[in-house]
């Protein structure tokens, strides 16, 4: 059956059009031109708490809405309803029999008679107070975003670094002031500024800032920036990873940190001690070759004690400034060293004799085989170096034991060889273990630190030799336990 097809009556029998335009989910109002209401629909009486006697021919339009919007209705509502006969979401409060006002969105269209005249008027009402309440919410929580953000611009303007942050795709959103300030400039265009002022480390920057965005890790960058005297200073550059939102993508905050004093003060430093150990080799060398003249020299018996107490001093003069010259190659990229193939054994074993001739306070004891054939490629002073550099920490940081253990042991398939050196003295705090490796640094909380003498070089330097060998050093410690320092070298095949 087509719809056309369709009885009226059926229709009707349908669909209550009186119950529908009654119980509809809008009010339905009808007024005389005066705004007299002539019919209104029970959802509206609901809202407004009427019956309907107390408001048919006994109130108008305007008793129903509040004096702005009845002012409103005869300034506009009206002559807009008579000129164009159809008004649309007009947005008015209305007011219930206490009195108390809900907002709606009111459309309207007029009845008009044969000559033109305005007969009445249909009006339909929208109750939108869920809708207003949900815009308030949004108004103020967007009032609140705009507040913190406010907040944060204000706190950054007054920082003294340059602080940005980006979107997650890397795009630059906001530069604090000091940006402007430094850059003097009034617009922001990053890639204008850095190919102003960053021209000898751009590509550092943005390799940093590449491997940074992909691996969505935090990053940090020493560069140089031109400055307005046109000369460069260090700056540090960092970047950081946070979530603003449990749902968003990451974003990033970071800062543009003038660190230009801090860095030429470690230059000149490095410089420095690159002078001293070159300076000091020399009035050494000649101290050790008088020494020597004098060792063979009959002396006075009491002279005799004096020049082994010279000699010891003479040898710690010695280390501090090998050490210092260590560091000074080290950091000119200029350590090099002298492979051979060599028995580790034997090196090991004359590691211990060196320093059990030297330090008597402690027992070094072998732990391993001394006839064990174990050959290695590798720079036999250096590793000497690093062995006899570890056992004399070991010893330096036990003052209460006294022994300290050295191993040697091949691993299963014959490819490598671990050396470690063991004690049991003061340990050292988890949190520093990383830390110990870093150039001057020296823990400070243990008890025996500060008796212990020491410039904080020997691991820095041995990190690095071990490292010229690609290899590493390792360290496992436990407080008033001891530790344990050991790294591994490729065994030569033969
Ligand atoms: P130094 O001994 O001259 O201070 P190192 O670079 O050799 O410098 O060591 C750095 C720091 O690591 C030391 O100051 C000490 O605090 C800690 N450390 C090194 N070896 C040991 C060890 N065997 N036991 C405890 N602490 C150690």
């Amino acid at each position: 059956m087509s719809l056309s097809n369709i009885d009226r009556r059926v229709v009707d029998e349908l669909i209550d059009t009186e119950e529908l335009y009654q119980n509809a989910p809008c009010g339905y109002l009808s007024f005389l031109p005066d705004g007299t209401i002539i019919k209104i629909n029970r959802t509206l009486l609901r809202w407004l708490n009427y019956n309907s006697e107390e408001v048919l021919y006994k109130k108008k339009f305007t008793d129903l809405i509040s004096k702005g919007a009845a002012l409103h209705f005869e300034m506009f509502f009206r002559p807009l309803v008579n000129a164009t006969g159809v008004v649309n979401q007009l947005s008015y409060d209305i007011l219930a029999k206490d009195r108390s006002s809900f907002p709606v969105f009111l459309s309207a269209v007029s009845v008009k008679a044969e000559d033109g005249q305005v007969k009445a008027v249909n009006a339909t009402l929208y109750d939108v107070r869920e809708r207003k309440l949900y815009e308030q919410e949004l108004l103020l929580s967007k009032k609140k975003a705009d507040a913190e953000r406010k907040r944060f611009e204000v706190l950054s303007d007054f920082n003294p670094e340059i602080i940005w942050t980006a979107a997650a795709d890397g795009k630059i959103d906001y530069v604090n002031r000091r940006f402007y300030q430094y850059f003097n400039t009034a617009e922001f265009s990053l890639n204008t500024a850095l190919e102003k002022v960053c021209t000898h480390d751009r590509f550092k920057l943005f390799k940093a800032w590449r491997t940074g965005l992909n691996k969505r890790q935090g990053f940090a960058v020493e560069i140089r920036l031109k400055n307005q005297a046109d000369s460069f200073e260090w700056h540090l550059i960092k970047g950081e990873v946070y979530i603003e939102e449990a749902s968003a993508p990451a974003r990033w905050i970071g800062s543009c940190t003038n660190i230009d004093s801090q860095v030429k003060s470690i230059q000149r430093r490095d410089e420095f001690i690159n002078i001293a150990s070159h300076e000091l080799k020399t009035p050494i060398t000649s101290l050790k070759a008088y020494h020597q003249i004098l060792q063979r020299i009959a002396l006075p018996a009491n002279a005799e004690n004096f020049l082994s107490r010279a000699n010891i001093s003479l040898n710690s003069l010695e280390f501090l400034a090998s050490s210092l010259l260590d560091v000074s190659k080290i950091d000119a990229n200029q350590l090099s060293l002298n492979p051979t193939t060599f028995s580790i054994t034997e090196a090991l074993q004359e590691c211990i004799d060196i320093v059990s001739a030297a330090r008597r306070s402690h027992t070094i004891i072998s732990q391993f085989d001394p006839t064990l054939s174990l050959a290695v490629f590798a720079d036999r002073q250096r590793i000497m170096q690093v062995v006899i550099n570890l056992i004399n920490n070991a010893i330096k940081y036990s003052p209460d034991a006294d022994q300290v253990e050295v191993y040697l042991e091949p691993n299963a398939s014959g490819t490598l060889v671990k050396i470690e050196i063991r004690d049991f003295g003061v340990g050292i705090p988890q949190e520093q273990l990383d830390l110990i490796f870093e150039k001057y640094y020296r823990v400070n909380d243990t008890k025996n630190n500060n008796k212990a003498a020491g410039l904080g070089l020997g691991l820095y330097i041995i990190q690095n030799i071990l490292r010229h060998h690609q290899s590493r050093v390792f360290v496992n410690s436990e407080i008033n336990k001891g530790s344990s320092f050991y790294f591994s070298l490729p065994l030569s095949q033969s």
